[in-house]
């Protein structure tokens, strides 16, 4: 198996365990809504605390609950350096 296939049994097993201890959100600190369907954008998501792209690991020690939107703006943070350095985002 090559180190860049993802082991999606573990991942469904971290993600169970995560919500089984109903964080709450690492990123804002407020509760999650577990009952929640995935197209909520308060819903829950497995976030890595460092990200994958940082190289951060995909194990359990590196995820944490989020809320889908407060993960989406933190994944924004992170790209936001690169595309102020090519230029495109200078006002
Ligand atoms: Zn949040």
């Amino acid at each position: 198996m090559s180190s860049h296939h993802r082991n999606t049994k573990q991942r469904d097993a971290d993600r169970a365990r995560i919500r089984n201890t109903a964080a709450a959100c690492h990123i804002c600190g407020q509760a999650i809504d577990y009952t929640l369907p995935h197209t909520n954008p308060r819903s829950f998501v497995v976030d890595h605390v460092i990200p994958l792209a940082k190289d951060g690991p995909d194990t359990i020690d590196n995820k944490a609950a989020a809320h889908r939107d407060c993960n989406s703006t933190k994944r924004a943070r992170l790209i936001a350096p690169i595309v102020c350095r090519s230029g495109s985002l200078q006002r």
